[in-house]
């Protein structure tokens, strides 16, 4: 088996995968915060995580994820300005916080369950682990944190090499973290936030620095430590993580472990930190607010399958920003439905051994693209080539098929072409109706009754139904 070497955001390398504990791989991913639904730029990350889990799998290594659920601290800048976003979108619906996080998280899981997305050990709530957060906070706060009248905050100052993984010059900070007054630095940022004299939160909690609630980068910290141990294996978000939340995290990790610097990774709390590239649309950044709310249910309501946008993400490199279309997610559905195709036929057979002269050559091959850096887009390419070796025993190919897609997680062998069929959820047509239509027109065409063939063919159109005669791909009909 090839070497698994990933790419290591905090020394900006390709480096060979050394896991914490031998034969184990603990891997920590920032999840949403449940304010809103997510956009599928989001779900880029998770199924990025996702692959990722799965690799480490195929590799052998016995697999802890966790995942985490934000339903406190995120402000609507991941700096230390602006409104929490829970409460803003609490307040906007007149609910309470705890029903907004409860219906965007089952939102999220739903967006998950469609991807393929694997369901890590532990779904990490926040809220879960106010005591956890209180004692941390409490355990640095003499040596690392000072208290202002907003809350307590922590001193950037006060450990090695902070900024590293951003590559940002502490002196200057972040030009978009708003200044509070009294910050020793401007980088600095709070742990913990009381809530302001006069006003009640939904979400507060007592503290030793006052009724408040915690900020944000506090969570992953605590979640991370205490259900990986620190050093963990792996931490993965997305790009904009890199700049703010994760050198964050990373101080208060170094903190609380009393490391030193950063050019021994482990003392950041993980050894690899690994972040996915955007989702972007042409327009420019993908935003919940402006334009089309790309949502994944926004796909499945145009009728598109949802794992026509995991073979999207799949197609790029995590670590390229892609480019959401309708073109393009149309091009991967395509893709898809070819594969499927070819899958169907082994469907019926019992999958056997993958040791075969045809195909021990791909495996390796396989293995050898995922393995570096998760090159996922000829990984498919590979699959694809197996896909179509001819003369072998079906079972066979079907072993080899299975355990290539278990990395990518495209459930090739449970998916049937029918479903991949593009159904907005807007038509009202049933697919009985149509077969029927197509039946009839079938029978006028070999009897060479054209007017009544194409009085069909229109009666169709006219509800939305598009009859592709000779269709390479057998669609024969499309909404
Ligand atoms: P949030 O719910 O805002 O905390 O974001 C959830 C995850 O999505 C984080 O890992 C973000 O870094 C990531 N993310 C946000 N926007 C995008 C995007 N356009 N493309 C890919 N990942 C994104
Ligand atoms: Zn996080």
């Amino acid at each position: 088996m090839a070497d698994l070497t990933l790419f290591n955001s905090l020394t900006r390398q390709i480096e060979p995968f050394v896991p914490v504990h031998s034969g184990e791989a603990r891997v920590y991913t920032c999840g949403p915060t449940v304010y809103n639904y997510p956009h599928i730029g989001n779900m880029r990350a998770y199924v990025f995580a996702d692959v990722l889990g799965r690799t480490l799998t195929f590799k052998g290594y016995k697999l802890t994820h966790v995942i985490n659920i934000t339903d406190v601290g995120h402000l609507t800048d991941d700096g230390d300005a602006g409104e929490d976003k829970m409460e803003k979108m609490a307040a906007e619906k007149a609910q309470s916080i705890w029903d907004i996080a409860k219906h965007y998280t089952e939102a999220y899981h739903a967006d998950v369950e469609a991807l393929n997305i694997r369901q890590p050990a532990h779904w990490s709530v926040a809220t879960d682990y106010i005591e956890e957060m209180l004692d941390f906070a409490t355990s640095i706060a003499d040596k690392h944190c000072y208290e202002l009248e907003s809350g307590l905050y922590f001193d950037v100052s006060t450990v090695e090499d902070y900024g590293r993984l951003a590559r940002a010059v502490t002196e200057e900070g972040e030009g978009r973290i708003d200044a509070v007054e009294g910050k020793r630095n401007a980088a600095d940022f709070a742990i913990w936030r009381k809530t302001p004299a006069g006003e009640t939160r939904q979400m507060e909690w007592d503290s030793p620095w006052g009724r408040g609630a915690p900020g944000w980068h506090l969570e992953c910290s605590v979640m991370g430590g205490k259900l990986l141990g620190f050093p963990f294996d792996i931490h993965t978000g997305g790009i904009d993580h890199r700049e703010i939340h994760h050198p964050n995290e990373i101080a208060q990790n170094q903190a609380f472990c009393g490391c030193g610097g950063l050019s021994d990774a482990t003392n950041s709390g993980a050894k690899v930190w690994m972040h996915n590239n955007f989702l972007v649309e042409r327009s420019g950044k993908m935003s919940k607010s402006s334009g089309e709310f790309l949502r994944l249910q926004l796909l499945i309501a145009k009728g598109y399958h949802p794992l026509a946008y995991r073979m999207m993400c799949l197609q790029a490199h995590y670590r390229s920003e892609l480019e959401f279309s309708w073109e393009g997610l149309g091009a991967a559905l395509t893709r898809l439905k070819r594969m499927v195709m070819q899958a169907e036929r082994l469907r019926d057979d019992e999958a056997g051994e993958t040791e075969h002269p045809k195909f021990v050559p791909l495996l390796e091959k396989f293995d050898a693209a995922i393995s570096d850096d998760l090159n996922t887009s000829i990984a498919l390419t590979v699959l694809e080539e197996a896909l179509a070796v001819k003369k072998v025993d079906a079972g066979v190919k079907r072993a080899v098929v299975e355990r290539m897609d278990a990395v990518l997680g495209l459930g090739l062998i449970d998916l049937a072409r029918a479903d991949l069929r593009i159904r907005p959820k807007s038509a009202t047509i049933t697919e009985t109706e149509i077969e029927n239509a197509l039946e009839r027109r079938k029978a006028a065409r070999a009897e060479k009754d054209f007017a009544t063939s194409d009085a069909l063919r229109d009666e169709l159109a006219a509800k939305g139904v598009e009859v592709m005669d000779g269709d390479p791909l057998g669609w024969e009909w499309a909404l």
